[in-house]
């Protein structure tokens, strides 16, 4: 399992393996503790990761925002999780 968390310094979203404690930020290279910022999705594997951040990125972009909602990261996981259901 991967979470997809987003950098405190400057918000790239990216994706940690489940049981990292700690992410360097490929961006702005700073070190963050994985369990001290939101996690956005759990999902499966690393390529389901990097599509979802890509989307989530192209999302906030296009809407001109700066993050979710509750609501919004309430929607991501429920879609998601039937997305999953539907693959198997
Ligand atoms: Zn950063």
């Amino acid at each position: 399992m991967y979470v997809i968390v987003r950098c405190p310094g400057c918000r790239t979203f990216s994706y940690v393996d489940r049981y990292q404690r700690w992410k360097l930020c490929p961006v702005c290279g700073q070190a963050y503790e994985v369990s001290r910022v939101p996690a956005y999705l759990e999902v499966e594997d690393h390529v389901e990761a990097e599509h979802i951040v890509r989307q989530l990125d192209k999302y906030l972009h296009t809407m001109k925002r700066k993050d979710l909602t509750p609501e919004e990261m309430e929607d991501l996981r429920r879609q998601y999780a039937m997305w999953v259901r539907k693959k198997i």
